[in-house]
Order: structure tokens, then sequence, then C-alpha cells
């Protein structure tokens, strides 16, 4: 267990782990935004810090939504 992370981070060309929005975390070349993320899909590398750039879970998707 990790000590010091209470937060996940992915990586450009992991698959999410859960759809939902994601906070996008960039080098300094501008502020963190959000996108919104499916499942199974892989995270895009940035077109200007490529890999460097980090994703968290901010709100997960809710797939329940009580029948329909
Ligand atoms: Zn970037």
């Amino acid at each position: 267990m990790a000590s010091d992370s209470s937060k996940t981070l992915c990586r450009p060309g992991d698959l999410v782990p859960k759809a939902g929005i994601y906070r996008v975390l960039h080098q300094n070349h501008r502020d963190p935004h959000e996108v919104s993320l499916k499942l199974n899909d892989s995270f895009p590398p940035c077109q200007h810090c490529g890999a460097e750039v980090r994703f968290e879970l901010i709100l997960p998707t809710q797939e329940k939504d009580g029948g329909h």
C-alpha cells in the first residue's frame, strides 16, 4: 500500500478503470481541466506535455439509474 497517496493518478495509455469525469493535470503549460472518459478507453497523451499528463477521477459516472 502506498503511504502517501490517497489519490490515484492515471497515465496516458492506461485503461480507464471507471467511467466518469477526470481532472487532467498538466505540467506547466496550462491549468487543470476536466474531461469525461468511458470505461476501458485509454487515457490520451497531451499534445504539449505528452506522457507527463496525469488523470485523477473526480466524479464517477452513475451507471445504475433505476431502470429504464
Ligand atoms: Zn499538457
